[in-house]
């Protein structure tokens, strides 16, 4: 496949909202995302191409509006890289994978990590354990 046919591939089999947030580095709006909030135990998965990324077991409520876990679960899945867009020095998270582009990793989590890893509903596919 072609890069523009790879892309075409793509906005077929995403929404609007979930290539804009993979593709183009976007960011959903604070507190807008299915899953913010959300406790149901299970695995979370790349949107655009299914590998695991992070677990219910390291999630937890960090007030931002987004979903937030302080460790991957899977850590071969998970690349960061830093990202100097929006007059801020941050560091961006993508499936290693697909490159899809996740969200952000910030140092003020809670141990045992300190992480909190600030990821977009969007990118994510919850498979509940019970449904496994
Ligand atoms: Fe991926």
């Amino acid at each position: 496949m072609t890069m523009s046919e790879k892309k075409e591939d793509l906005k077929n089999n995403l929404s609007p909202e979930e290539y804009y947030v993979t593709q183009n580095h976007g960011t959903e709006p604070a507190f807008s995302g299915k899953y913010d909030g959300v406790k149901t135990p299970g695995t979370y998965h790349c949107i655009v191409c299914g590998v695991e990324l992070f677990s219910s077991e390291s999630k937890y409520d960090s007030g931002s509006g987004w979903p937030s876990f302080w460790e991957p679960s899977m850590d071969n899945n998970v690349e960061t890289e830093e990202d100097h867009s929006a007059g801020m020095i941050r560091t961006e998270v993508h499936c290693n994978k697909c490159q899809a582009h996740l969200g952000h990793v910030f140092p003020d989590g809670p141990q045992p990590t300190g992480l909190r890893y600030c990821i977009n509903s969007v990118s994510l596919d919850l498979k509940p354990s019970d449904e496994e």
